[in-house]
């Protein structure tokens, strides 16, 4: 999701810009000018309560702006993103726009503030008091609303200045100097976003050869918590030798080992557009460790996909594997294939009905070829992609 919020002073451009950013990117806009003031137009309680206020300039009680936003953000929960305009406007409203998007399991993007001379809202307003029909465009409650802006508004700045996603824009511009500074703002936002993919899928349905290739393709940072511990175990860190150990002993390697070569594998990755993760999370512990393991980078899971081949096939599968150069440890016997199977199902399948609920998680026929599955898979990220614009 891309959530903007559009900040200034009344007068600074946000309506006319937003015109311009929610057809560019597909954003609901969320102006709580406009929700006010069809609240009154409708005559309701909300709107009666709010109607003396906003004829005064004043600001708009707190409790009767998380009234008309939560619904308004609630009832499109499958939107693209959002665009703020005139919200948040008090540094309570800043922690209300928190806990909201948290609801979505998504973030504000960023905040961009338009800057303009006091003098020159004045007399924007005021010529557009000449056509608008809204009685607060007249001198004496512009004053008064530029003065609550300045008194209340502007100290929600630190907040989001706090959070390293504070832009200004100069918006004494022309309208489309404007609007090309906030697009570059917006694009160096949105390629900052990491795309972050959860491969699921039994044992022997192709994780790891269709995940390697996906990273491949897309430009991703495959992570696989087999090859992270090999990787140990070749380079005879300690930590590789503690897993030797582990193996030699039958005992699966702890979180306590995994979760900080995890976390180095992301520190270290730069210059990636995102993440392939194959094998973890394994357990529901895991699948909390993921999420704040991405938290810590700013991030969050993109896009889950199991790849499903039915039973059978995946012992065919396996047993061949097994026969192959390519043989792991554990393909070595029936018995163990089983089991490895029977670990899928008791650990694994509750970790992706939990993603199931809350994110949906997109079942991809593992059964073609190489090259059908591949090209299913890379169906579904392009979407993802498009779907993170
Ligand atoms: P606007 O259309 O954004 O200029 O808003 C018009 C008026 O609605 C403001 O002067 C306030 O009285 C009220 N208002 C709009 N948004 C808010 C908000 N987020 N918090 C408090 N009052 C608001």
């Amino acid at each position: 999701m891309l959530n903007i919020a559009l900040f200034g002073p009344p007068g600074a451009g946000k309506g006319t810009q937003s015109e311009f950013l929610i057809k560019k990117y597909k954003l609901f806009y969320i102006s709580t000018g406009d929700l006010l003031r069809k609240e009154i137009a409708n005559k309701t309680k909300l709107g009666q309560e709010a109607q003396g206020i906003i004829a005064s300039g004043g600001l708009v009680s707190d409790e009767i702006i998380v009234q008309i936003i939560e619904k308004t953000i609630i009832d499109h929960p499958d939107s693209n993103g959002f665009l703020f305009d005139g919200f948040p406007r008090t540094y309570i409203q800043a922690y209300i726009l928190e806990g909201l998007m948290l609801k979505l399991n998504t973030s504000l993007t960023c905040l961009i503030s338009l800057s303009v001379q006091e003098e020159e809202s004045v007399s924007r307003l005021l010529k557009r008091g000449v056509t608008s029909g809204r009685t607060d465009d007249n001198e004496v409650v512009i004053r008064n609303r530029l003065r609550e802006y300045t008194e209340k508004t502007m100290p929600v700045l630190q907040f989001y200045k706090d959070k390293g996603i504070f832009f200004e824009v100069e918006g004494m511009s022309s309208i489309e100097e404007v609007h090309q500074s906030i697009t570059k703002i917006i694009e160096l936002e949105l390629s900052k976003k990491l795309l972050n993919i959860v491969l699921f899928g039994y044992p022997g349905c192709g994780r790891g050869s269709q995940g390697k290739a996906l990273a491949k393709a897309f430009g991703l940072e495959y992570v696989a918590t087999g090859e992270i511990l090999d990787k140990e175990i070749k380079n005879q860190t300690e930590t590789g030798k503690r897993i030797m150990e582990l193996y030699e002993n039958g005992q699966l390697v702890p979180d306590e080992i995994v979760i900080p070569l995890i976390e180095r594998k992301l520190a270290d990755s730069k210059g990636i557009k995102g993440f392939i993760f194959k094998g973890f999370p394994r357990t529901l512990v895991q699948s909390y460790i993921l999420d704040g393991l991405l938290k810590k980078h700013g991030s969050s899971i993109s896009q889950i996909i199991e790849i499903e081949v039915p039973t059978l096939e995946l012992i065919r599968r396996l047993d061949e594997r097994s026969k192959t150069a390519g043989c792991m440890p554990y393909d070595t016997s029936t018995a163990k294939i089983v089991k490895r199977l029977q670990e899928h199902e008791t650990k694994t399948v509750p970790v992706i009905e939990k993603y199931n609920q809350l994110h949906g998680v997109t079942k991809i026929d593992g059964t073609g070829s190489f090259g059908e599955v591949f090209e299913k898979l890379s169906f579904e990220i392009e979407n993802g992609l498009r779907n993170m614009r």
